[in-house]
This record gives C-alpha cells, sequence and structure tokens, in this order.
C-alpha cells in the first residue's frame, strides 16, 4: 500500500467495504454464472438482515441491478408458475410504488391482496435510510430522496396521503435545532478550492457567492473582479433587448456560454460556476439552460424581464420537512401502513426510531406483501387479452417466478417497461424510450467527532473543484426518541455529494456517460475521495482521516431524477410546465395498457415526492 494511502487510512478497518467494491460486472447472456463466480451477494427467499444498517455500496448495490441490465440487453429467464394470484402487483417499492398499494387499499378495496417488487434488498427506492452504530448508539443519513419539499404547494392528493401519514410538515421548527451551529460559532458556510483546479488548497469562509470569500482565494485577479461584478448582479447584459429578443438569447444558451458571451466571464470563473447547479439539477452550468439559471435566481440576469407571462409558477416556499433519513421515513411510514406486524409505533415521530422486522414484510397472512431483491423481467396479459389477468414474472435469487395479477401498477423506471413487456405498443415504447436519468451519489461519512468543524468555523462547504461538490454536517434534527448529537465532540454524520457527469456533451449524454461511469467506480475510489477531501478540508482543524472516520457509505443512483427528452432534438423537460414541444412524452409513455397503469417519477418528468404519489393515484384511478 502507498504511504498516501496509509496515511489517508485506506488500511483501516471501517464498518464494511463491500467485497466487490461496488464494481459493475459483465451483464449479458452469461450473467448469473460471471456472477455467481465472482461473489455478487444474490439474496435468496425473505431477507434476513437489516439492509439500512448496511454500510459500503448501497443505493444500486452489488446484486440489485444486474438482472435488469441484462433483460435490457436480451437476456431470456425460465421461470416456473407459482399458485399466487394477487388482486394487485405493483413493481417498484419506492414512494411511488408504496403510494400506489396504499391509495389502491384505500380507494378500491381495503382487503385487496397486493404483492409489490422491488430489485433492492430494502422499499424506498431512492428514499433510502442509512443506519449507523457506533458506541452503542444509533445515528443516521439520508442515502437518497432528501426532503419533503414546499409540501404547501404539494398537489390534494399527495398532500392528502402526507396528512393521512401523520405528518405535519409545520411542525419542522419543533424538531430542528435553530442556531445550534451559531451557538457554537461555527459560520454558515465555506468554500473549498482545490490545489488541482485552483493551484491551492484554500478554505475560504462565507457563503459561496460571498464576495468576501474571493479575496484570499487562489483565484486570479481577473476572475476575483469577474466574479465579484457578477455577484453584484446590477449590470444588464442584454441592454437595448426587447423581452423577445432576450427570451430567445436565454432559451438558446446554457447559463455558461451566457456568461461568458454576454457577461464576459472567463474560463478561471466559469470553472468556479460549473457545479453551482448540481446540487438542485445534476447538471453543471455548461448543460443548464439560462432560462433556468435566471428563475433560480443565479446571477447575470439582473432583474431581466424575458417575457414570461407565468414567473410566479415558482413554489410557495412552506412546508419543508427534514426527517434524519430523508424521505426514508415517509417510504417507512407507507409501509408500516400497508404492513401491520412490521414495525412499532404510530406517530410521525416515532417512526425514525422505529426497527423494521424484515421478516415480516413477505408473509402468506398479510394482505399486502413487499418481496425484495426481486427484479421484475416479464410482464404480460395471459393470451394477449387487455382486459385478462396480468402474469407477473420476476428473478430472486437466479430464480424466475410468474406470479398472476388482475392489476398492475409499474413504478419502475419508463425505459425498461418495452423490455420486459410485448403488450407496450411501439408508438408507447419509443415514448418511454424517451426518459431519462440523472446519475447522483449521496455518501454518507460517520466520524467520531466533529471538533474539527468547529475549530475551523464552518458547517457546509461548495467544494467547486473537487470530486464532491460538497460537504456538510447533516442537519441537526432531532425527533422522537433520535437526538442529534449536539455536542462537537460526539460522533456525527457527514453528507457528501458528488455529481458524475461528461462536461461539454449534451445534458442527456451526459446523464447516460456518467451512469456508466458510476456503475465502474469502485468503492476504493470513493473511499480515497473521502478520506483525502475530508483530509484536506478539515485537517487544518486537527481532523485525521485515518483516525476519524468510522464508516462511509456510498449511495450511487445511476438512474437518479427523472427527465423526459425530446428525441429529435435532446431538449430536456427540465420543468415540465415550461415545454415548448407539443408532445409531451412522459404523458403518451405513461397511458394505461388493459390492467397495466403506469407510476412513477417518470410519469411526471419530475423527480418529487408529490410527483411520485401523484403518478401513484392516477395510476390506481384509472384501474378503478
Ligand atoms: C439522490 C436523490 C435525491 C432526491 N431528493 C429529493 C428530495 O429532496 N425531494 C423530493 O421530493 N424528491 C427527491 N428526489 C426525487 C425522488 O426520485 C422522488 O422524490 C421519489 O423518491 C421517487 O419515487 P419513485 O417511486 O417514483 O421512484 P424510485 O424511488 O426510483 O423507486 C422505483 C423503484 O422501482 C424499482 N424498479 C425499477 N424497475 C424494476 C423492476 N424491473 N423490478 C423490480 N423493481 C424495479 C427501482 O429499483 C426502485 O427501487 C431525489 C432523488 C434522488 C436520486
Amino acid at each position: 500500500m502507498r504511504s498516501r494511502d496509509r496515511r489517508l487510512g485506506m488500511d483501516r478497518a471501517i464498518s464494511r467495504r463491500d467485497f466487490l467494491s461496488g464494481v459493475s460486472v459483465a451483464i449479458g447472456a452469461s450473467l448469473l454464472p460471471a456472477c455467481t463466480r465472482i461473489g455478487v451477494p444474490i439474496v435468496e427467499g425473505p431477507s434476513t438482515h437489516y439492509p439500512p444498517a448496511e454500510t459500503g455500496m448501497r443505493g444500486s448495490h452489488p446484486g440489485s441491478f444486474e438482472v435488469a441490465h441484462a433483460t435490457v440487453q436480451g437476456q431470456h429467464w425460465e421461470a416456473e408458475k407459482a399458485d399466487e394470484h394477487y388482486d394487485l402487483v405493483v413493481i417498484g417499492a419506492g414512494i411511488s410504488g408504496l403510494s400506489a398499494a396504499y391509495i389502491y387499499r384505500r380507494d378500491v378495496n381495503l382487503n385487496a391482496r397486493i404483492l409489490i417488487l422491488d430489485n433492492h434488498d430494502d422499499f424506498g427506492g431512492h428514499a433510502k435510510r442509512n443506519e449507523f452504530t457506533i458506541d452503542g448508539r444509533t445515528l443516521l443519513g439520508l442515502g437518497g430522496t432528501m426532503f419533503i419539499e414546499a409540501s404547501n404547494s404539494y398537489p390534494a392528493v399527495a398532500k392528502q396521503v402526507i396528512h393521512e401519514l401523520g405528518i405535519d410538515a409545520e411542525r419542522y421548527s419543533e424538531f430542528h435545532h435553530e442556531g445550534l451551529f451559531e451557538s457554537l460559532g461555527v459560520e454558515e458556510r465555506a468554500v473549498f478550492f482545490d490545489r488541482e483546479t485552483f493551484g491551492a488548497d484554500h478554505l475560504a469562509f462565507g457563503e459561496r457567492e460571498y464576495t468576501g470569500a474571493f479575496d484570499e482565494s487562489p483565484l486570479s485577479g481577473s476572475a476575483k473582479e469577474e466574479l465579484k461584478r457578477l455577484f453584484a448582479d446590477e449590470e444588464d447584459y442584454l441592454a437595448g433587448m426587447t423581452p423577445t429578443e432576450r427570451r430567445a438569447v436565454l432559451e438558446s444558451h446554457s447559463w455558461r456560454d451566457y456568461l461568458k458571451s454576454f457577461a464576459g466571464i472567463g474560463d478561471e470563473a466559469l470553472t468556479y460556476l460549473q457545479k453551482w447547479s448540481h446540487g438542485v439539477w445534476a447538471i453543471g452550468a455548461d448543460a443548464l439552460p439560462a432560462w433556468m439559471a435566471r428563475l433560480e435566481g443565479y446571477p447575470g440576469f439582473a432583474g431581466m424581464d424575458i417575457g414570461y407571462a407565468d414567473e410566479e409558477g415558482a413554489k410557495e416556499s412552506g412546508g419543508n420537512f427534514y426527517y434524519p433519513d430523508g424521505n426514508a421515513s415517509v417510504a417507512r411510514l407507507l409501509v408500516r401502513k400497508l404492513v401491520p406486524g412490521c414495525a412499532p409505533g404510530d406517530s410521525m415521530e416515532d417512526i425514525v426510531m422505529a426497527r423494521f422486522d424484515y421478516s415480516k414484510l413477505d408473509q402468506e397472512t398479510n394482505a399486502t406483501r413487499i418481496r425484495l431483491n426481486s427484479t421484475v423481467v416479464g410482464l404480460s396479459h395471459q393470451n394477449g387479452d387487455l382486459d385478462g389477468d396480468v402474469d407477473v414474472t420476476y428473478v430472486s435469487g437466479n430464480k424466475g417466478r410468474t406470479v398472476t395479477a388482475s392489476k398492475v401498477v409499474w413504478a419502475g423506471y419508463h425505459a425498461m417497461l418495452p423490455h420486459v413487456c410485448p403488450d407496450v405498443p411501439e408508438d408507447q415504447a419509443a415514448a418511454q424510450g424517451s426518459s431519462v436519468r440523472a446519475p447522483l451519489v449521496y455518501t454518507n461519512v460517520l466520524v467520531r467527532n466533529w471538533r474539527s468543524f468547529v475549530n475551523l468555523g464552518f458547517w457546509r462547504a461548495f467544494c467547486p473543484g473537487s470530486f464532491f461538490h460538497s460537504v456538510r454536517v447533516n442537519r441537526p434534527v432531532s425527533i422522537g426518541d433520535y437526538h442529534f448529537p449536539e455536542s462537537p465532540d460526539e460522533p456525527v454524520v457527514l453528507h457528501l455529494q458528488h455529481i458524475p457527469l461528461a462536461p461539454g456533451l449534451p445534458a442527456p449524454d451526459q446523464f447516460r456517460s456518467g451512469g456508466r461511469a458510476l456503475l465502474e467506480t469502485s468503492f476504493e475510489t470513493f473511499e480515497r475521495n473521502v478520506r483525502d477531501q475530508l483530509g484536506r478540508i478539515l485537517g487544518p482543524g486537527g481532523f485525521d482521516p485515518a483516525r476519524d472516520i468510522a464508516a462511509i457509505t456510498v449511495n450511487r443512483w445511476p438512474h437518479g431524477y427523472a427527465y423526459s427528452i425530446n428525441a429529435e432534438s435532446g431538449d430536456v423537460a427540465w420543468m415540465p410546465k415550461r415545454w415548448r414541444h407539443e408532445r409531451r412524452p412522459w404523458v403518451d409513455a405513461r397511458q394505461r395498457i388493459g390492467n397495466i397503469a403506469i407510476a412513477n417519477t417518470d410519469a411526471a418528468s419530475n423527480a418529487m415526492t408529490e410527483s411520485a404519489i401523484e403518478e401513484a393515484h392516477r395510476a390506481v384511478s384509472e384501474l378503478m
């Protein structure tokens, strides 16, 4: 082992480094024998372990995606006929699939027999819980879907479900330790300039747009001046143009190209801005349309009117709610309602520490059963009769099984449906293929204390040139029996984000390329970057990555945010409300096929929890 690696602690025993290191394995006709040979964990039968406590490579974890990828590449699966018939089979145990089951029971048949199938070893889809145990204490991290955003503006059906689950988003201030960081003298934010990108490692304090932060930074004088001018946001860079002309400019340029061509911002300053939009849109400035940057309130548009009549399309800000495990708590609340006895408790608070018994999820005596580690590879109406029952074939632990269903909700990814369902009409299959997914990685790092943040005086950093574009101490939230570690001498979970893209390509190609790269990036690569980046940022505050890191969980999502594209132009439906093409591919894609209805955020081209619920409601309504 190289001495640098040893200094970083790459040889330290932390909880659990994956055997396979999360490297994608060859897929294709020889998939399963190959997997077995090299040890992809293939889980058979009901789960006896406790998935939220798994560390290492999570999200699209090894063993979860190989069957799906092989199926898309044409693999055929033998299946035995199981003697199981359900009123409803739901494919996908994300928030959309779970909501579909919940709404079906509520609105169609309380006693319905329902089977929910998912390829992961945990339910929740993107809404993923990461649990850590240290010194006898449980700490939580969010592995995906982060928060209930602006629930005040949720559509009525989603509001209703959230309400029925017992969530009162208005109570967030009761649980959030407002002022904790300030009371410890910790500034809001910092910016970490890395030497590979900017010439020297440097931690600047203040918001990422705080111009004072640039003064001491390694940026060149001209880049500092450009950024200061940009953030002052006083100049009209399109002076003399009519709103229509301005609009034409913004709709035909990326934010980066706009800033370069019209605001005179040079390459170095543009590098500083490239990852500005990573956290929210999972795309960089080079492919983020300028009109979106303006709607987001990014600098460079100084009160510009571009003739949008419905400017106030923005969401109401009220009703944000952050559970310590993100919206995994929403998924857990749904499962607790669907499968009585799988977890104790009955409130929005006690869900946070409720220990789920995964062996109870798929019991014959349950009206609703959740079957994990099961990838659906076939879906067809019996004898081609669109009014008849549906055969649902899934692969679990190397074995194919077929169950039957009166009704089906597909709450998995649209792009996969034509590969498993011969009943999808050709046009609809093309529309389903117009769905692309932005890749994201949420990494949670358990550290033994967070004293170094306090010593340095910040709790969150934007890292414009680094592997992880953001690093932060988890949001300080205590709820029910879950207590955020208020003392900086206690262990805490850090949250780091990485968006793998291929800047310079059109956005859909960046997503595809990033998704592929993600499956080929080993856990060691993530771990080395975690250790290196945290060491360089926090080292001056006393942090030692070899000593202070206790566990790492990497949640990789090659199929992350849902976006539709126009097949001819490659235009992305970033905001479906502003889609300018006549046909909306996500609407064409989600049309019911006989007894199969289609949910998931793909059906709205909107990667949001409210859409996941709303599309579930629509899908169930179509089956009624
Ligand atoms: C990193 C990240 C952060 C996010 N943060 C937020 C946030 O803060 N707020 C917000 O509102 N939204 C957020 N989102 C958007 C999120 O996608 C939605 O809110 C919601 O969780 C999506 O639910 P879903 O059920 O539609 O899809 P998913 O969560 O993707 O669930 C679909 C499930 O179906 C499974 N599946 C697919 N095909 C098959 C098959 N053939 N067989 C079996 N199972 C299959 C998938 O593997 C998956 O488990 C985030 C997304 C990501 C990736």
